[in-house]
């Protein structure tokens, strides 16, 4: 593309791994943040802080936004909105769909051009090509700027629609926040009982590594709508989940997150679906609250 100027408006962990990044592989970098001494150590590397957002937008031949979510977006370019006419902004604040298609049209209105981004790694993957960052937006603008997006991770364009890099985005927190959670959930209940989270940690590892075989297994049969149980049944998970809940409550243990996923299979069961797979709960869960 042969852009040379980058500015990153946002210095969270995450805009500044992404400053850092740019400024080792050679661009010209200028920074803005709310909190300006945020900046201290990018400027000491070289930096240019910018003492306006309007500056700020005039100085990156493409501007990264790491903020904490839309509204933080308004509230830094709302008041700077003229100077955005003409201005690449790379969009790299997770909020939901909606907003990231709100957010983009607002910036299209002011003569932006916008791209929404969903970065999969923790500011220390950033700068490594191992992670991949979803995008959404005008192809012509993904395109045209890719090398410059690879600064900051791998880059895995989704489509046009500015909500789809949010959506995907979403769909993976759904999955990470939920499976991490319950680990914890499981070192309380193994620390209530006298195990260390280093003692269980390698059978949750094991646990947690074999999943990808039960997602390759079920997959086909839940597009192709068989939730048959031949494997396992839903009223055998319902008695298996009730045994955790169980043992939660011996210990003195908040037993609400188990509680909750035997919530879900007490409801299938409910609905009829008790001989059925655990994979019936895609169409329960589809249909909306009980
Ligand atoms: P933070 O929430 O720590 O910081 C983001 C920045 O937003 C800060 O610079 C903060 O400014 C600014 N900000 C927030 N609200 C406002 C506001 N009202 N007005 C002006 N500035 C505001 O986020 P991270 O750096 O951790 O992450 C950035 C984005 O990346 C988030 O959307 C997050 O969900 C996502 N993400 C984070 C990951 C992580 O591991 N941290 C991993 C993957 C994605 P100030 O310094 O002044 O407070």
């Amino acid at each position: 593309s042969g852009v040379s100027s980058v500015t990153v408006i946002g210095l969270g962990p995450m805009g500044r791994a992404m400053a850092g990044a740019y400024l080792d592989a050679g661009y010209d970098v200028t920074v803005w943040n709310r909190t300006a001494s945020r900046a201290d150590e990018l400027v000491a590397r070289g930096a240019v802080r910018a003492t306006t957002v309007e500056e700020a937008l005039a100085a990156g031949e493409v501007v990264v936004l790491s903020l904490t979510d839309y509204a933080a977006m308004y509230a830094i370019l709302e008041p700077a909105a003229p100077a955005l006419a003409g201005r690449v902004l790379v969009n790299l604040s997770s909020d939901t769909p909606e907003r990231a298609r709100e957010g983009a049209a607002w910036a299209v209105k002011h003569g932006a051009r916008h791209l929404t981004g969903g970065v999969q790694t923790p500011p220390s993957g950033i700068g490594s090509p191992d992670f991949d960052t979803f995008y959404s937006g005008p192809r012509d603008l993904f395109e045209r700027y890719e090398d410059v997006l690879k600064v900051i991770t791998g880059t895995d364009y989704r489509g046009e629609d500015p909500g789809l890099a949010a959506l995907y985005y979403q769909l993976q927190m759904d999955l990470f926040w939920t499976a991490l959670t319950a680990w914890l959930h499981t070192l309380a209940l193994a620390d209530a009982n006298g195990i260390s989270a280093s003692e269980i940690t390698p059978y949750a590892a094991q646990t947690l590594g074999g999943m990808g075989q039960f997602l390759d297994f079920y997959t086909p049969r839940i597009e192709a709508g068989r939730h048959s149980g031949d494997v396992e049944r839903i009223s055998m998970a319902v008695a298996s989940m009730e045994h955790v809940v169980h043992t939660a409550r011996d210990a003195g243990v908040d037993p609400a997150l188990p509680a909750a996923v035997l919530g879900a299979f007490r409801r299938a069961s409910a609905e009829g679906y008790a001989e059925d797979s655990l994979t019936r709960l895609f169409e329960v869960f589809g249909r909306g609250t009980a």
